[in-house]
């Protein structure tokens, strides 16, 4: 039978719907890439955002159309709305099959398979650690294009146990668990030995791996993440490793020290600021001050002088006032951020922010995302002509969308570079380019 796998929201999520794909190919089940040539349907959701909800229940919603026509049609909604939303679902969509959560993923085939047996609505949301189980499968196939083989994604903890008091992840995808380095460092290997050069280390707070779910970050000198990536560090054939995303407080100097030493670790950081405002940290439960984010921000520049930051930004979180938000303002101006998520609150039920008294207006919230969007431009356009006449090394992801004869490629600082291959590129390959333009947001360069 053939599947269709829609994926909404983060990495995590996309490296699940990739475990789920090779779970399913492993049984011969097909993975096609729309959803007019499958008879199963899986959409793995997102519950972040209430934007990502309902656009994921107006997608399935608009399936009941192509199951009238193909009666025998499985749907399935399966992460985190899954989880959050449950039985609702069944009432919303009542041509929905089956509603699996996130700590019920590695029992997606049997479900699949009974329902081919039989026909009846299934809900499994149940949380269960046995879901660390199922993390290890890849889909490496290609002929979809879903999923790449020269870039992986491991998923090395699941869950969370900070309750920052605006997110549903602790709620959704449960407490916190890690694999072991053994585990991760056997699943790097093998898949370097089937053509990966690069891997992403998720999980929702990956400097807490190993930490056996403390809430508090580790003392100096304790770091099992930097333990892992030390060893994750001397594998023949792995160019580079990147990860997200970190929580700024379990940077200790061990931690800093070690990225600065393994060679193989992309000097781009992915670290949530969320607010330059230690009011409005506080209020959001994240642990750590403008000081701190600043003090471990230039720890790392003092030993990785190449380094870029990407960050996570809330604006119109209850209360934020006007000077709160000019103190994040000038934090993304401090740190000088390459990108930035920037998102506008969004209220999720059963979590602490979304009773809080004072929420912002929507025009307020669109009126600071705008600020903030400018500020990341005029950063952005004046960080990539600092790489003209520079020759960096690319990591060739594909061909570019606007013309067929030039490829593209990321710099281990995750600027996307374009240029014109010779007979011999191939995707996944590793290059060198000198800069030759560098305008807004991609920079152009010729094989050297
Ligand atoms: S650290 Fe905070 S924002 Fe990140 S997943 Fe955990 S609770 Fe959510």
């Amino acid at each position: 039978m053939k599947v269709f796998i829609k994926t909404y929201g983060c990495q995590m999520n996309i490296r699940d719907s990739e475990a789920i794909a090779g779970m399913l190919k492993n049984a011969n089940y097909e993975i096609v890439d729309h959803e007019s040539k499958a008879d199963i349907l899986l959409f793995n959701t997102c519950s972040v955002r209430e934007a990502a909800e309902n656009k994921a229940i107006g997608k399935v919603g608009f399936m009941r159309k192509l199951k009238k026509d193909k009666p025998h049609l499985i749907i399935g909604i399966l992460g985190c709305m899954a989880q959050s939303k449950g039985d609702e679902l069944f009432e919303r969509l009542p041509h929905l099959d089956f509603v699996l959560g996130t700590g019920q993923l590695h029992k997606l085939l049997d479900t699949v398979n009974s329902l081919v047996e039989e026909r009846k609505q299934m809900l499994l949301t149940a949380e269960c650690n046995d879901v660390l189980t199922q993390m290890g499968v890849h889909y490496n196939d290609g002929d979809t294009s879903n999923f790449s083989n020269y870039s992986s994604f491991i998923a090395i903890t699941r869950g969370c146990n900070r309750f920052c008091s605006y997110c549903i992840v602790p709620y959704v995808r449960g407490r916190e668990i890690s694999r072991t380095i053994e585990d991760v460092v056997a699943e790097a290997r093998e898949l370097v030995a089937s053509g990966t050069k690069e891997i992403t280390l998720l999980g929702q707070n990956v400097a807490a791996f190993g930490l056996g779910g403390n809430v508090n970050p580790p003392e100096e000198g304790i770091s099992p993440f930097a333990d892992l990536l030390v060893e994750l560090n001397k594998i023949e054939g792995l160019e580079r490793i990147r990860f997200t995303s970190p929580y700024v407080s379990y940077f200790n100097d061990k931690l800093i020290q070690t990225m600065a030493d393994c060679k193989k670790i992309c000097h781009n950081i992915h670290l949530p600021m969320q607010s330059g405002s230690n009011r409005i940290l506080k209020l959001m439960n994240r642990q750590y001050t403008r000081e701190m984010y600043l003090e471990k921000v230039a720890k790392m520049r003092a030993l990785m002088p190449d380094i870029t930051f990407s960050t996570d930004i809330i604006v119109g979180f209850p209360g934020e006032t006007e000077e709160d938000f000019m103190m994040t303002k000038t934090l993304m101006e401090e740190v000088g951020y390459d990108n930035a998520y920037i998102f506008k609150y969004s209220p999720r039920k059963g979590t602490k922010a979304a009773a809080m008294d004072d929420q912002i207006s929507q025009e307020i919230k669109e009126e600071r995302n705008q600020i903030l969007l400018q500020v990341l431009r005029k950063q952005v356009e004046s960080d990539i002509k600092k790489l003209l006449g520079t020759t960096q090394e690319l990591l060739v992801e594909g061909v570019t969308k606007t013309n067929k004869d030039r490829f593209f490629g990321k710099t281990d600082t995750s600027w996307v570079v374009n240029f014109v291959p010779n007979a011999e590129t191939k995707v996944g390959d590793i290059v060198k380019v000198k800069i030759t333009q560098a305008n807004a947001v991609t920079a152009v360069g010729e094989l050297v």
